[in-house]
């Protein structure tokens, strides 16, 4: 197919009448927001009111049964929330690190986290009794304490004490596994991280690191790719070396920890951290792995055709096609504002505040770290970091951002204890707001641009749907491997994952043999299973903006989603919105929005191609 290469913009012309909005900061303001500089008084004030207020709390309630009684409970759970919700013992670790985001070479700011870090976990170790004495009581004990009508204000928080408390080894133990934690985990991701980073390759006379080579690949012309990716693969295959060293260490770890805390499979702790069940979970895994992969395949398949193949190789599986629309900052500003205030006028302004108040960092600068984020945390003001360019990728990042804090905003109406969130609804509600304003600049788009943008919107869903469940299941066969047979090699990594690599891309990729090296740079495959989240996330948020399209009201329904927090389980709060987790036809259902997509997409292509 012959393919336009001529740069289009979009000219979005607003639905509505926005207000209008005074001038707005671009950088963070956090000398308004936090302290003036690290000179300020306050941060030493901060620190010592928060020492004093967590030792009086511990000399309280230590030495107190306090779970004796219904009422006694409800006291010290109030006083424990008032605590955990006291600014002063978060700030000035928020303010250095937020420092350290906007400048990876600001060495105060590191060093001053170090120091605080040291000493908080002095005080904040004290603490641990009070839930590991919480999670003690017996069964019969948790239900009458259930029962009483004083705690139930508390009655989620206590359910979900009581059930990661079934999990819980005794106070000294827990200290010992916090202590050993990074030795036994992170390290070992820093080294194999760190071996990555140094090493590099030489790409037409210029050296690359290996990260800057991996993003190379898709600035690359299609013909070059194969040849670069080549190079990198030799390294990773050396890597490796290491890399099975750390699997082996960090899997057994996981293992042995599993096993003392009693839970049954992999995946078990994984699934009570994000408040959700094992059932969930396992019918969202099936259901991608089947009707999920063929959609997956099939678009590998149109996308060779549209690249006049039969078969992509895999370092081409994401190459552009044609050209990108092009979104300068202001216009990303006007369409989002656009976006949110015809969703809600609430919405709108949740946006203008934060820009005016110097609460989102927008442009790249030298010394800021790279991606994006939003950072929300109880009784501070909420952040997004960006480092927009002017592509449609970043618009498509700053709707993501800014459904993260439109959530974190609305949310922080809960109790303390509920004012956050599971990666799971928060990523439904991330990716909720990537759909709106998608299907606000797709609406104005022309035919050429609407072919561009639903490849781009095919290739991102499909690294965050099918892709992370390749993984999911790719990281449950090496624990299951290196439990089984006691350790795993580099060649026997390198095969499993070429398996799950060919599993979801099907026969329209090639899978070059040391293409299972991959495995070395993917972080994710370290992460305990988490990867699911996000696949879960943007199926619900398919349901969700499918289901606005059709009837404008269901925004009331989203609103409430969006309001409760983490005030219930995951299944609960979609169960507010009519969706059933529980039930395997809801996947089955939100991937039919995927692949009719798909269709779409194959169909367009036919169009043009004639
Ligand atoms: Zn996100």
């Amino acid at each position: 197919m012959k393919l336009n290469k001529t740069k289009g913009s979009i000219k979005y012309k607003p639905r509505i009448e926005i207000p209008p909005i005074a001038t707005i900061k671009t950088e963070w303001d956090l000398a308004s927001l936090y302290y003036r500089n690290d000179r300020d008084k306050k941060i030493e004030e901060d620190i010592e009111k928060a020492e004093a207020m967590i030792r009086r709390f511990v000399k309280k309630w230590k030495k107190t049964s306090f779970t004796s009684d219904a009422h006694l409970l409800q006291l010290a759970l109030t006083e424990y929330e008032a605590l955990s919700a006291e600014p002063a013992i978060s700030r000035p670790t928020r303010y250095y690190w937020l420092r350290s985001c906007l400048d990876v070479n600001d060495t105060k700011a590191e060093q001053q986290l170090a120091l605080l870090a040291r000493r908080l976990r002095k005080v904040k170790d004290e603490l641990l009794f009070f839930v590991l004495q919480i999670g003690a009581l017996t069964p019969k004990e948790q239900k009458v304490l259930l029962k009483d009508r004083s705690l139930s204000q508390f009655h989620y928080h206590l359910t979900r004490i009581f059930r990661s408390s079934r999990h819980n080894l005794t106070e000294i133990e827990e200290k010992i596994i916090n202590l050993k934690s990074p030795q036994s985990y992170s390290m070992w991701l820093n080294m194999t991280e760190k071996i990555i980073s140094n090493r590099s390759i030489v790409w037409n006379d210029q050296e690359f690191k290996i990260p800057e080579a991996i993003e190379q690949l898709n600035v690359v012309e299609f013909d070059e790719k194969e040849l670069l990716w080549d190079t990198i693969r030799v390294e990773l295959q050396q890597i490796g070396e290491v890399a099975e060293h750390e699997f082996n260490a960090i899997v057994t770890d996981a293992h042995v920890e599993n096993e003392q805390r009693s839970y049954k499979k992999p995946y078990s702790a994984t699934v009570i951290a994000y408040e959700d069940s094992e059932e969930n979970l396992e019918s969202l895994i099936d259901v991608v792995s089947r009707q999920g992969f063929a959609i997956s395949r099939q678009f590998y398949k149109t996308k060779a055709a549209i690249h006049n193949t039969n078969t992509l190789r895999y370092s081409e599986r994401n190459a552009h096609i044609g050209d990108s629309v092009e979104i300068p900052w202001e216009e990303a500003l006007l369409i989002c504002r656009d976006v949110f205030y015809n969703l809600s006028s609430e919405y709108g302004s949740i946006f203008d505040a934060m820009l005016q108040n110097g609460q989102i960092d927008v442009f790249p600068r030298k010394g800021k770290q790279g991606g994006a984020f939003m950072s929300d945390q109880t009784g501070h003001p909420v952040h997004v970091m960006l480092n927009y360019t002017p592509t449609f990728s970043s618009l498509e990042t700053l709707a993501h951002e800014m459904g993260h804090a439109i959530h974190a905003t609305r949310s922080s109406q809960q109790r303390s204890f509920y004012d956050g969130h599971s990666t799971i609804t928060a990523e439904t509600a991330s990716t909720l707001f990537e759909n709106f304003v998608f299907d606000a600049v797709y609406e104005q788009a022309s035919e050429m641009q609407k072919f561009y943008l639903l490849h781009d919107r095919l290739v991102r869903d499909i690294s965050t749907i099918q892709r992370q469940v390749a993984f999911f299941n790719l990281e449950l066969a090496i624990h299951n491997y290196i439990i089984s047979n006691g350790a795993i090699t580099n060649e026997q990594l390198r095969k499993m994952t070429i398996n799950e690599l060919r599993r979801y891309l099907g026969p329209a990729v090639t899978l070059h043999p040391n293409d299972g090296y991959s495995y070395v740079y993917i972080g994710h495959l370290r992460y305990g299973f988490y990867v699911y989240t996000y696949t879960f996330g943007l199926l619900m948020s398919s349901i969700m903006a499918r289901q606005y399209k059709r009837d404008k009201s269901f925004i009331h329904s989203i609103d409430n989603f969006l309001s409760l927090g983490a005030s219930a389980s995951v299944t609960d709060i979609f169960k507010t919105v009519g969706i059933q987790t529980s039930n395997k036809d809801t996947f089955i259902d939100a991937l039919d929005t995927h692949k009719k997509e798909v269709i779409d997409f194959t169909r367009l292509a036919k169009k043009i191609s004639l």
